[in-house]
């Protein structure tokens, strides 16, 4: 669909775009002020489009294009952008995208005057880069101001299923651009309910974390994590409160742990493609009495940090590049298929908060801050996976949305395969050791021969999405599949999963 036709659309029709143009304010300057801090609230999807509208398209010597990725379940257009150089050769190719979480709106905001800057300073833009920009990612939930899209589902929980045309988009262009480094934006609340009892907010303004899945190469997960350190070397001398993410209660006895080790969101699932991916997350005061009242504040630290991680530093290109052999390196013969976050060496960590009375920052000493990623079981690698024919409608849909190859068997073969059973569904959140709910219990049997009926789809992991297949596939998994109602509804009676483990091809024990 042709993004201006529809544009123009909205334009005339939009409330928000006649409300704009009658106070004022003309297309080539809407929706941004002179500078972040003198913004007083987010850009809305309205002026998003406007704004985009009003972009030159070849300043200097880039080349600024702008198409639409896809469109919300509510019918909104999702604007893409690509800048590049013209004439640069093997430039190395970057995708930032904002605003999965539609109330999360400082990472979108800065995109904007990201772009808005290197329109006009076109030689300011790296001339070895090749980048997307998806400001907006989800803009049912930004004009809903709600985290959650417009078929009520949180877009970075779908990374797995990938349910929803914005995920089903994103990871259909990052499969095709392959790029060397994704970056996912998004905000935290620093005076959670938690740390306000204590009479502290959260002590930094922006946080990065890396990808870790388990199933990542060493190297991957290693280079992302130094990107994460040299960031707070850069952020501290512009003065920025920036440290790595950092996730759960107030110190000294909540957890605190970095990022999720799931595949279900953006920064994992896409780093399994190959290539660094971060998150970005900005610290709002959601109970201040005007949360934006600091929107200037986010907007320019994001903007510092994005420039960092897009800027031409030869030692990070370098290592950008190195990475690219590792997108091709195989699975290991182990599946860590139950992994979590601890402090194994019972360090102590000094957390910076903010002493809300004073001001002040002061640091609390603690042993539940958890860097290290425990392994508590790793099970064989299969040869691959056969899903059941009669379950073989969505998980074509699936493993379509992934780009994971597959084979539909058309006559009778005989394989070394393992029965799956689910033993049980924990549904609740864990406050013990913070487990999520939804886990998934499972044991499988030893291989046996079995004669696989017409229909059975057979997926190899000798294959480029190896990784996403197990991450997906695997029943073993901790967090997989079965804890989705569509895939719940395929668990057969006495826990009869519909994937099987295949132990080799055309083989019998
Ligand atoms: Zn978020």
């Amino acid at each position: 669909m042709a993004l201006w036709s529809s544009i123009g659309h909205l334009v005339q029709a939009s409330v928000a775009a006649t409300l704009l143009f009658a106070a004022g304010v003309t297309a080539a300057t809407a929706p941004l002020p002179r500078t972040p801090g003198e913004l007083r609230r987010s850009v809305s999807h309205a002026e998003m489009l406007i704004f985009l509208q009003s972009l030159p398209r070849s300043p200097g010597d880039l080349e600024i294009s702008i198409t639409e990725l896809t469109r919300s379940p509510e019918g909104r257009s999702i604007p893409i952008v690509h800048l590049r150089r013209r004439g640069a050769r093997n430039p190395l190719r970057a995708l930032v995208f904002a605003q999965q979480h539609g109330e999360e709106v400082s990472g979108k905001d800065a995109l904007l005057f990201l772009l808005r800057d290197f329109a006009a300073a076109p030689d300011s833009f790296p001339p070895d880069l090749e980048l997307w920009l998806v400001p907006m990612l989800n803009p049912d939930g930004a004009e809903g101001g709600r985290r959650n899209n417009g078929a009520g589902v949180d877009l970075n929980r779908d990374h797995l299923l990938l349910s929803q045309p914005e995920t089903r988009a994103l990871h259909a262009l990052a499969r095709r651009l392959h790029p060397h480094l994704s970056v996912d934006c998004h905000e935290f609340t620093r005076d959670s309910r938690d740390y306000l009892q204590r009479g502290w907010s959260e002590w930094p303004l922006i946080t990065m974390d890396a990808a870790n899945h388990p199933l990542l190469p060493a190297q991957v997960y290693e280079t992302g994590l130094h990107w994460v350190e040299e960031a707070a070397a850069a952020m501290a001398g512009l003065g920025i409160a920036y440290q790595r993410y950092l996730v759960g209660d107030a110190p000294p006895q909540g957890e605190l742990r970095p990022s999720t080790l799931d595949a279900d969101d953006a920064r994992n699932s896409l780093a399994l493609h190959g290539g660094l991916s971060f998150i970005i997350e900005a610290g709002v005061r959601r109970r201040a009495a005007n949360p934006d009242a600091d929107l200037g504040e986010r907007v320019s630290a994001y903007l510092h940090l994005l420039r960092w991680l897009l800027a031409p530093d030869p030692q990070r290109r370098a290592q950008l590049v190195a990475l690219d052999p590792a997108r091709g390196t195989p699975l290991p013969s182990w599946l860590p298929t139950n992994v979590f976050w601890a402090n194994t060496r019972v360090r102590e960590t000094l957390v910076p908060v903010i002493e809300l009375a004073s001001g002040r920052t002061v640091k609390i000493s603690t042993a539940t801050v958890m860097y290290d990623r425990i392994v508590k079981t790793a099970q064989p690698t299969p040869w691959g996976y056969a899903v059941a024919s009669d379950a073989a409608g969505i998980f074509r849909v699936l493993l379509g949305a992934h780009g994971i190859s597959f084979e539909s068997v058309t006559a009778g073969r005989t394989v070394a395969t393992s029965r799956c059973r689910l033993l049980r569904l924990e549904e609740e959140y864990d406050e013990v050791y913070h487990r999520y709910e939804g886990r998934q219990i499972v044991t499988c049997a030893e291989a046996q021969p079995q004669t696989l009926p017409a229909g059975t789809l057979l997926v190899a992991l000798d294959q480029p999405a190896a990784r996403t297949a197990a991450a997906v596939l695997d029943p073993r998994m901790l967090y997989g599949l079965y804890q989705y109602p569509p895939f719940r509804a395929l668990v057969g009676e006495y826990g009869t999963l519909p994937v099987d483990l295949v132990a080799a091809p055309g083989v019998t024990p």
